[in-house]
Parts: structure tokens; sequence; C-alpha cells
């Protein structure tokens, strides 16, 4: 039972990860311009406080400062990644630094191909599949890694032996 235990809490972090990485598009939903402030550090800041408090109320308290900054450090990826791609929109970039500089920084290395919001336009669907299979090429041996670290770290936890050094 606590091996169960043990992994439903590996993969709800996960998810909550998963999720922490991809909030900044929330202002796709939201009346105001996109890259902004939600893509700036100072969010990912915010998002690793934020669930430390909400951690801090509850009743699990181990570990709430490594889950906290997990999903800190996982929100700011998204700075990150976004930071490296390349961008069609005006102004180019991100508010990466924010709320310290509301400038616009974007990396000029185009690792990820631009995301393409003109449905309308031809070969719209050509180009964002393109992208998708550059972004989950690129990013998807890292995600992998990540889950077999983590599942083989869990495996120990529950034979309650140390993992080996990395
Ligand atoms: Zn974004």
């Amino acid at each position: 039972m606590g091996a169960l235990i043990a992994r439903r809490q590996d993969w709800r972090l996960l998810a909550v990860c998963a999720l922490a990485g991809a909030l900044a598009d929330v202002d796709f939903l939201l009346p105001m311009r996109h890259r902004g402030p939600s893509h700036g550090l100072g969010a990912a800041a915010m998002a690793l406080a934020l669930t430390l408090a909400v951690l801090s109320v509850g009743s699990v308290r181990a570990g709430r400062w490594r889950t906290a900054v997990a999903v800190g450090l996982a929100y700011a990826s998204h700075t990150l990644l976004d930071w490296l791609g390349a961008d069609s929109s005006t102004p180019q970039g991100l508010m990466a630094l924010w709320p310290v500089s509301s400038a616009y920084y974007i990396s000029g290395l185009d690792v990820f191909n631009a995301v393409d919001r003109r449905y309308w336009m031809a070969g719209f669907w050509a180009r964002n599949t393109v992208a998708v299979i550059r972004e989950m090429a690129i990013v998807g041996p890292f995600a992998l890694i990540s889950v077999s670290a983590a599942r083989r770290a869990s495996s120990y936890r529950r034979r309650g032996a140390a993992p080996p050094p990395v």
C-alpha cells in the first residue's frame, strides 16, 4: 500500500509540474498580451510561493519546499523554452524578467519553430505539425529520462534504500 501511495504521489507531482509548465500560456484566455507577465520569472517565483503556501496549510508538510521548487522550476521551464524558440509575432520574445523589466527577450537561436495561429492561412496544419514534431523530438528524450529517473528513485524508496549517486 505504501508503494502504491508513493507512486500515486509521484504521478500527482508530475501532473502538477506539467500543468505548471503550461500555465504561462493562460494569457491566451485573459485580456492581456501573450508572452507578457505570465511568462516572466517573477510569475515562476509566484508559482513557487503559492505552492509553498498551499502545502503549508495542508496536513502533509514533509517535502513541501522540494515540491514547491519543482513546481517553480517547471513553471520557469516555460520561460526558457519560449525564449529559445522562434517568434513571428510583434514584439518578438517574452517578458522573461518581469517584474524587474517589461522588455521582451528572445534568444534568436530558433531552437523551436514559431507556432502559427493563423488557421485561415494555407499550410497552417503542415507548419504546426512540423513544429510539434520538432518540439517532441527535442524535449521528448529529456522527459523520458526524467520519468525514468523518477521511477528509479521511487523504486529505491519503496525498498527503503538510497538511490545510487548519479
Ligand atoms: Zn508561452
